[in-house]
């Protein structure tokens, strides 16, 4: 038996085509028992995260944490470079490892995160190095980049439309970040003000506006969508 409207070959159960959903029916053959041609849930289902595997990544990451430490107490007595391996192998672990362990890990909320433990790393070497530099620079400069990208994603995510304006507005808006970059900077270390901020500044406002402009003006879009993939 075959579609009627696409030709598609079908089991002799079944009712409705599985690929244009035109209804079948077949007076003359009676409708008997079979298993059908095609499976009934046409993607295969998701394995969930394998604790498993996981765990044994954790264990991996453990490994040279654990060296690092003993060796640390064993040369120096107390702990010295050893909360540095720390920070970094637990970044590598947020960053790579921590997503395996969710079916669908959101990067509207795995983005921020990164960006936290990055600021926490940072808060550590300040401090562990008496630093001064950690609230007035580091800080802001990571909570500012975070900002951004997480804006970015989630709209990028939650809006299907408009990605060339979304794009435009992130744009423009790091390279406002320029500014406030070299201020901390100036604020931080007690250099002076150049203003080399503007020319970034300059180049970012203007790859964003072009976006944005490529956004409304769909003949302007067309051709460069010609001229770059044709
Ligand atoms: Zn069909």
């Amino acid at each position: 038996m075959y579609c009627i409207n696409c030709g598609v070959r079908l089991c002799d159960t079944e009712k409705k085509c599985p690929l244009c959903n035109t209804v079948v029916y077949h007076p003359d053959i009676k409708q008997k028992d079979v298993t059908p041609l095609y499976p009934v849930n046409k993607y295969p289902k998701q394995k969930p995260p394998s604790r498993t595997f996981n765990g044994a990544v954790l264990f991996l990451f453990l490994i040279p944490v654990i060296i690092s430490f003993i060796s640390d107490m064993k040369v120096n007595g107390r702990v010295t470079w050893f909360g540095f391996v720390a920070g970094a192998m637990g970044l590598f672990y947020v960053a790579f490892a921590l997503p395996l362990w969710f079916q669908k890990p959101n990067p509207v909320i795995f983005v921020p995160v990164n960006f936290g433990a990055i600021a926490i790393y940072l808060a550590y070497i300040n401090f562990a190095i008496n630093g001064d530099w950690f609230i007035s620079f580091a800080l802001p400069v990571t909570a500012g980049i975070g900002l951004i990208i997480t804006t970015l994603v989630t709209l990028t995510r939650y809006i299907k439309k408009g990605w060339l304006y979304i794009f435009g507005g992130c744009v423009i808006g790091f390279g406002a970040f320029m500014l406030l970059v070299e201020w901390l900077l100036v604020l931080t270390f007690g250099i002076s003000f150049y203003g080399w901020s503007f020319y970034p500044l300059v180049a970012f406002v203007l790859l964003g506006g072009m976006l944005i402009y490529l956004g409304i003006n769909k003949s302007a879009r067309e051709i460069m969508e010609r001229k770059l993939f044709f």
